[in-house]
């Protein structure tokens, strides 16, 4: 599980997040949902050691991980514009955390081969970024996030660079593949409808808050005041 006890941050004078509790279960897909200029982005880069924090604890599996480095959190992180090294080749790019990790030859070939199947990119191992579609591209940066086994996924906007068909497609692989893991994950999207597929809860945020934590379902037929209602698509 990821859990989160009273986050705070502030850029300068702005106070960006705002205790923020939270516990995502195991295996448990949740999405963070809201407005540009909420705080996603900095919620997700805090939880992954990206920025610092002014105040809280962040817990994976009973062990606070607050003060560790970014590599030693064991969290995978995809972003909206993937993050790939153009330079290298797609295999290269997803061995890039295992040879961080010292991981031997053998063993890193054998797992890149693994996770490059589960993302249905083995063809395309030896091509560069700049060959690749945006979709395959954003495929790469997931392989490369899932294959140092990360007990938590973080993934900001996936798919919002993605044109509609491919969004779609993608958006069902995605989750087959995460519970075929059973890997616990925060998502983060400006899409409502995305949110109300794709996940067993979603987190309503607002001016560096979480306003409201519940199911889809429980969200849209029962925001929990104004901000929640005009997000759902409820105007009062
Ligand atoms: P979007 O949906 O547009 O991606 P977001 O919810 O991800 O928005 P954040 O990127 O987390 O929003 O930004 C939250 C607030 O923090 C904004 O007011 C932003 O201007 C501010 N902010 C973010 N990063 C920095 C930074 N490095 N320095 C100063 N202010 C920042
Ligand atoms: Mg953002």
């Amino acid at each position: 599980y990821l859990r989160l006890e009273g986050l705070a941050k502030r850029f300068g004078e702005t106070q960006v997040l705002s205790q923020i509790d939270a516990e995502i279960a195991k295996g448990e897909f949740v999405t963070l949902l809201g407005p540009s200029g909420c705080g996603k982005s900095t919620l997700l880069r805090a939880i992954a050691g990206l920025n610092q924090l002014d105040d809280g604890r962040i817990v994976v599996d009973d062990e606070e991980i607050t003060a560790l480095p970014p590599q030693r959190r064991g969290i995978g992180m995809v972003f909206q514009h993937y993050a790939l090294f153009p330079n290298m080749r797609v295999s290269d790019n997803v061995a890039f955390g295992l040879r961080m990790q010292k991981v031997p030859q053998e063993e890193r070939r054998r797992r890149i081969d693994e996770v490059l199947r589960l993302v249905e990119l083995q063809a395309h191992a030896n091509k560069f970024p700049h060959q690749l579609s945006g979709g395959q591209c954003q495929r790469v940066a997931l392989a490369r996030a899932l294959v140092v086994e990360p007990r938590i996924l973080l993934m900001d906007e996936p798919l919002s660079a993605l044109d509609a068909r491919i969004r779609g497609h993608l958006r069902e692989q995605l989750r087959d593949i995460q519970q075929t893991l059973g890997l616990t994950t925060l998502f983060v999207t400006h899409d409502q409808e995305e949110a109300l597929m794709m996940s067993d809860r979603i987190f309503l945020m607002h001016d560096g808050r979480i306003l409201q934590q519940g199911a889809a379902e429980e969200l849209y037929t029962r925001p929990s005041g104004r901000h929640a209602a005009g997000f759902m698509g409820h105007y009062n």
